[in-house]
């Protein structure tokens, strides 16, 4: 019987690393850094049993980092394709667009690269009216306008999420924590996955088998493509579909019943 390759599609913070005050167990282990070379994100003892365990799998990473950001994460490392900027660009192993992206990414970039400036003028002027403490700007990938960030504390943060959702209509709204995103309809990590997955069965004799690894709302389109899912303890995700009813009051009571 021929083995079948196995394929992580893996998010990365928050999924496989975070920053410090995350972290709930120790000891760290520094996994990327800022640009000034210091440690920012760690991957916990867990999280690095878990990358033991997938070695002899393909990792693909899936992540809102665009190119250069991804490029400041030294652990896990990735010697195959990679998604960056929550789906906007799907990358061979050199780090170059795929041929195959880039054709139906040069249409949807340029038809964009207008409303995500608007977005984001829009974002700092309800900024501006509120004072509030964000920084909103237009992230870029390998010199293409991909989405809108917007940083801050998330009280201030589900705020302007409120205001500006309804203005951001044709894209989706990203919201976890710290970091809200207004993402056009390219940048979709669902999409890009499926991509990805049909150029890698057209190079196989043999069916693989997909795993994804995720923690925010946004990951669930693209987990629902992989054969298995995975999805960190004290994630968006479990906070919200694996929420019981009634808090763990009612979670111990079902227990009782069975
Ligand atoms: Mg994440």
């Amino acid at each position: 019987m021929t083995t079948q390759p196995i394929f992580a599609f893996v998010d990365l913070d928050d999924s496989l690393l975070q920053t410090r005050e995350k972290c709930r167990q120790e000891p760290l282990v520094e996994a990327a850094y800022d640009r000034a070379g210091a440690p920012l994100s760690f991957h916990t003892p867990a999280q690095l049993a878990l990358l033991d365990l997938l070695r002899g799998v393909t990792l693909i990473p899936v992540t809102g980092r665009n190119l250069r950001a991804l490029r400041q994460v030294r652990s896990p490392r990735f010697a195959s394709y990679r998604i960056t900027s929550h789906g906007a660009l799907v990358l061979g192993p050199d780090e170059d667009l795929l041929p195959s992206w880039r054709v139906l990414l040069d249409a949807q970039a340029a038809r964009w690269a207008g409303p995500l400036a608007e977005a984001a003028a829009l974002a700092e002027e309800f900024i501006a009216a509120e004072r509030l403490a964000l920084r909103s700007r237009v992230i870029e990938d390998l010199g293409v306008p991909v989405y809108v960030s917007i940083k801050g504390p998330p009280v201030e943060l589900a705020f302007l999420a409120e205001r500006i959702a309804p203005h951001w209509s044709t894209g989706v709204v990203h919201s976890n924590d710290k970091n809200l995103a207004l993402l056009p309809p390219f940048a979709d990590k669902a999409a890009a996955v499926r991509h990805l997955m049909a150029e890698i069965e057209r190079t196989l004799e043999v069916e693989p088998v997909y795993i994804g690894i995720g923690d925010s709302l946004t990951d669930l389109p693209f987990l629902r493509l992989c054969h298995f899912a995975l999805v960190p303890q004290h994630s968006q995700i479990q906070a919200h579909a694996w929420a019981v009813p009634g808090g763990l009051a009612e979670a111990g009571k079902l227990g009782d019943l069975g």
